[in-house]
């Protein structure tokens, strides 16, 4: 059976914190394709200013092109409404429905799950991959995923490895701060944010 992953982020911008958990995921579940998913207007973090969609689709679409097993799609980044994950996944199940769906993501958004729209079907429709990130107590985290798993008859898949802490938000405090932030992403992606002076 082929085995996708979906891997949701708003990417503002992309660093090797995200393509790290994403070689994880491809090499420990034996993934034949991930499928990075740039958010449009993401619903969660409408109150902050985020990057126009189509920049932070070229920044993943960059950072990815020399992994065959990685691709970008435009799918949320071109729709005009809200992009909502539960919507996302009905697409790409329908679409191919003998691929086994997995979705990607990071223990912050597992914890949030209750407050994402429709997100029963959400765990129906996929296996949850989620890795750690600093400052969540694992067993929290384990009672969390026991609970999903029994409430809603779904499989989560609980990560727990060292991972690099980057963020988004660290580096564009960073760029702000005329910091160097070209050790945190591919080359590409930098010399992308360096051109526009995003983040300035
Ligand atoms: P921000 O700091 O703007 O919130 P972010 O770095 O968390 O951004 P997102 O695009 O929101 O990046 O992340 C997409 C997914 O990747 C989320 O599920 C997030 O938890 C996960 N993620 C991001 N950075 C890391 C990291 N260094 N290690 C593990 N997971 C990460």
């Amino acid at each position: 059976m082929i085995k996708k992953a979906i891997f949701g982020g708003t990417f503002d911008p992309i660093h090797n914190g995200h393509l790290h958990i994403a070689y994880e995921a491809l090499y420990k579940l034996n993934l034949d394709k991930i499928i990075f998913m740039p958010s449009g207007n993401p619903p969660h973090k409408l109150e902050k200013r985020v990057t126009d969609a189509f920049l932070r689709y070229e920044m993943v679409k960059t950072a990815v092109r020399n992994e065959e097993k990685f691709e970008v799609s435009s799918y949320e980044v071109t729709k005009d409404n809200l992009s909502y994950t539960y919507k996302t996944l009905e697409y790409f199940t329908n679409l191919e429905k003998e691929t086994k769906w997995y979705f990607i993501t990071g223990v912050d958004c597992l914890m949030d799950i209750e407050n994402w729209r429709n997100y029963p079907e959400i765990l129906r429709l996929c296996t949850f991959v989620v890795f750690n990130r600093p400052g969540y107590s694992i067993e929290k985290v384990l009672e969390k995923k026991i609970s999903l798993e029994n409430r809603y008859n779904s499989k989560i898949v609980f990560l727990d490895i060292p991972l690099l802490e980057i963020s988004s938000t660290s580096i564009r405090k960073d760029v702000k701060e005329g910091r160097k932030v070209s050790h945190l992403m591919p080359e590409n992606v930098c010399c992308i944010i360096e051109q526009l002076k995003l983040y300035q």
